[in-house]
């Protein structure tokens, strides 16, 4: 079963990602969070895409295409967490599940407007060993835990990728609306509420 995860950056991708793999076995595969492990292990992917991801903007479609061909899981529960982010990305995604008889069964769209976006990526914080994300004030980290600010969560950078999002991505609702598997889920509400609807357009107990 292949969800993806659609919504600008800040939505809580990550946040009910994260929940469902610990609760409900899903397989997080987050595009992000494999384009930072490169660049921290210094790859020749990392190296390329640190450019952009420091500038806000998309890495290039052959890149993530081929990252993404060798750690698609051939089973089980996935989530695809930021990925595909442009129409080119979503046809090869097709043209690879339909090589190996399998879809995309459910996008979830995560609806939110700009400003609670832009307040959830600025208090963005991450543990470093885990992963595992905070917010300094909607989701505080343990006391003791040391946490750190992505490199792309500063103001300039927030306004292009919310730009990015705008004109690259945005056009994968039609996208997916017109295969007719589209839900959307009002990201908005408490990460509790988030998770009840997600689970029940899923039709999850
Ligand atoms: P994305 O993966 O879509 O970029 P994240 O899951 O990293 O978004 O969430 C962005 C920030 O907002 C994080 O600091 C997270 O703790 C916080 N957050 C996520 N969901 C909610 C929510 N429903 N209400 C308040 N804060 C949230
Ligand atoms: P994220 O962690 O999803 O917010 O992604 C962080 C950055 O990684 C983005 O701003 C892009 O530079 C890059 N990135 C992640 N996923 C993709 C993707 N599917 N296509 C292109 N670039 C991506």
């Amino acid at each position: 079963m292949i969800v993806v995860f659609l919504g600008p950056p800040g939505a809580g991708k990550g946040t009910q990602a994260q929940r469902l793999a610990s609760e409900k076995g899903f397989i997080h595969i987050s595009t992000g969070d494999l384009l930072r492990e490169a660049v921290k292990r210094g790859t020749l992917l990392g190296l390329k895409a640190k450019e952009y991801m420091d500038r806000g903007e998309l890495v290039p479609d052959d890149l993530i295409v081929a990252m993404i061909k060798e750690k698609l899981p051939k089973e089980g529960r996935v989530i695809l967490d930021g990925f595909p982010r442009t129409v080119n990305q979503a046809q090869a995604l097709d043209k690879m599940l339909e090589e190996i008889n399998d879809k995309v069964e459910k996008v979830i769209l995560f609806e939110v407007p700009d400003e609670i976006v832009i307040e959830r990526l600025s208090g963005r914080r991450i543990d470093p060993k885990t992963g595992k994300v905070y917010h300094i004030k909607y989701n505080p980290p343990p006391k003791g835990l040391k946490v750190i600010q992505r490199d792309d969560d500063r103001e300039e950078v927030i306004k292009k990728r919310l730009e990015v999002y705008r004109k690259q991505t945005q056009p994968l609702v039609d996208y997916y609306r017109q295969k007719g598997n589209l839900e959307v889920v009002d990201a908005s509400q408490s990460p509790d509420e988030v998770y009840r609807e997600i689970l029940t357009k899923l039709g999850i107990s």
